[in-house]
């Protein structure tokens, strides 16, 4: 699952989403990775962004998944209409991958479009696995090779309380 930010405290709020991950019915949280930094992508006149990924163990069907994750970011005050497209949000929860299933559905779409260029999706899931294959893309690693992550700023532990 990939985990962004870019209002009202986004820190907490990606902590908050990761400890909603982990209480999800039949799933295990596996792994998170550390908190990025990210300037916006898209209109450029709005906070940087915090990014993370997780790694999740789940029961659940991807749809399943996706209501549960549309219902986290609801609860974490995401308003309902999302305003312009990479506009400003206070969460986003997206499904990257889903085991090696490629789905293909007007509000669903599997492996999540965009992994390939997002180095705020790749870098931290390097960290977390590797060697995660991305179906019909290849591996997160070679993926990331491809790809500029100077302007990612990994966070440390001081710097997630500022
Ligand atoms: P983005 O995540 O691309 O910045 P949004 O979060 O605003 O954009 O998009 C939300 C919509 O994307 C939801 O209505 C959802 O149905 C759809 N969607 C399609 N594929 C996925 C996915 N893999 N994970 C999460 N949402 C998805
Ligand atoms: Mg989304």
């Amino acid at each position: 699952s990939g985990i962004g930010s870019n209002l009202d405290g986004p820190v907490e709020r990606v902590r908050v989403a990761l400890s909603g991950l982990a209480e999800l019915p039949q799933t295990r949280l596996i792994a998170s990775s550390s908190l990025y930094l990210n300037p916006p992508m898209g209109p450029a006149e709005q906070p940087d962004y915090v990014n993370a990924v997780a790694l999740l163990l789940t029961r659940l069907s991807a749809r399943e998944l996706l209501v549960y994750l549309q219902a986290q970011e609801l609860s974490q005050g995401r308003e309902k209409e999302p305003g312009p497209r990479w506009g400003p949000r206070r969460i986003d929860l997206d499904i990257l991958t889903y085991g090696d299933r490629r789905i293909d559905e007007p509000d669903l779409v599997i492996p999540h479009p965009g992994i390939s260029e997002r180095n705020f999706v790749l870098f931290p899931l390097i960290e977390i696995c590797p060697h995660l294959s991305i179906p019909g893309r290849g591996s997160v690693s070679r993926l990331a090779a491809d790809i500029d992550g100077t302007a990612l700023e990994k966070m440390t532990a001081v710097a997630q309380d500022r």
